[in-house]
């Protein structure tokens, strides 16, 4: 049986994206060979990478805007550094909304001066700080989308001279929004996009070569966008996989069509857990993320009854993550709303259940 599956990432792909991968990794558009046992140069390829980063500017609405789309490796995680190493002269602002931002700056610091221009670290992340300043100056203002971990997310984004860089890392391409309010956005795939093993970064170049510092090449954004996000061996099947997302979310009718099924799901769940007396929410109300939800059990006995209840009708992945405990249902692009409609009917039969 196939399974609900709810698991924070890598996480659920659309099933016909799972099935058109499967077979190239067999045999690839009729070649006589699979698509990991082909040069990444061959044609064949190169039209992969291509279409690939031309689908990502155009569901973002930025073509023609100066923007570049790479598929880099190394996860969000080098990003965080990476962000740091080309854009990073003497201060930027970082807003501190989780473990992720808390990374983030931890590796910022490594070169330049940081200012946490908000913060909600006093309540374990459970709401975004709101009526911040931020100082004039900053090389960039770093912020993170949505926060996997504590199921927040930003519905405002701050403005400022400064070029913003955003860790969309697990809402990308969920929600209709000007991206081009963004100077760069990255996300690591395996959260709404693609298999683990490549990162996405759109960045405008004109925020790029203002640094004094030497950049080592793979580090180097130039260096990537110079050689088409070829420069060394790309991460060839996660590409494939994150092109597949790509084209199925674009006949699907690209992201304000998702968007609207992505709402309905959220109130769905977040209804029942509102209403429902034995759940309570984590999350501050108005900064609930559409993606992952994070809630608790008023009672903690009642876990064994609701998790074996959650097995049984083949619910994956609702363990909270291992930081903050408790369940997190993260509902990314592919989760239909048939299987969010399973765990709420599960939810209201644990009230019947008393
Ligand atoms: C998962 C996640 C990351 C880390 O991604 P890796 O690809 O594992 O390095 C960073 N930021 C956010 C918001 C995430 O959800």
């Amino acid at each position: 049986m196939k399974k609900h599956n709810f698991s924070a990432g890598p996480c659920i792909l659309p099933q016909e994206v799972l099935k058109k991968a499967s077979e190239a990794v067999v045999d690839f558009n009729g070649l006589g060979l699979s698509l990991v046992e082909i040069s990444h140069r061959s044609k064949e390829f190169v039209e992969v990478m291509e279409t690939a980063r031309s689908l990502v500017l155009e569901l973002l609405g930025l073509q023609d805007q100066g923007y570049q789309a790479l598929f880099l490796q190394g996860g969000a995680s080098t990003q965080f550094l990476m962000v740091a190493y080309n854009l990073l002269e003497k201060k930027a602002g970082y807003l501190n909304t989780g473990t992720w931002s808390d990374k983030a700056i931890k590796e910022a610091k490594l070169f330049g001066e940081i200012i946490e221009v908000g913060s909600s670290k006093d309540e374990k992340f459970n709401y975004i700080p709101k009526g911040y300043t931020i100082p004039d100056g900053l090389d960039f203002l770093h912020l993170t989308s949505n926060n996997t971990i504590f199921g927040t997310q930003m519905k405002k984004f701050p403005k400022t001279n400064a070029p913003i860089v955003c860790d969309m890392s697990s809402d990308i391409f969920s929600r209709e929004m000007d991206f081009s309010q963004f100077d760069m956005i990255y996300a690591g795939a395996q959260k709404n996009m693609g298999p683990a093993g490549t990162t996405l970064v759109v960045i405008k170049e004109d925020i790029l070569g203002k640094v004094s510092r030497q950049i080592p090449s793979m580090l180097d954004y130039k260096v990537h966008i110079g050689k088409d996000s070829m420069f060394n061996t790309p991460a060839v099947f996660p590409v494939y996989v994150s092109m597949l997302t790509l084209q199925w979310l674009k006949n699907l009718g690209g992201i304000s069509a998702i968007e609207e099924i992505n709402e309905k799901k959220a109130q769905l769940l977040y209804s029942e857990i509102d209403l429902n007396p034995v759940f309570n929410g984590f999350a501050n109300k108005e900064d609930r993320s559409i993606m992952n939800a994070t809630f608790n059990l008023a009672e903690d006995g009642l876990k064994e009854s609701f998790d074996s209840m959650l097995r049984d009708a083949g619910i994956n992945g609702l363990n909270g993550h291992r930081s903050v405990g408790g369940y997190r249902a993260s509902m990314y692009n592919a989760l239909s709303l048939e299987s969010v409609g399973v765990l709420v009917d599960i939810m209201s039969e644990m009230e019947r259940k008393g």
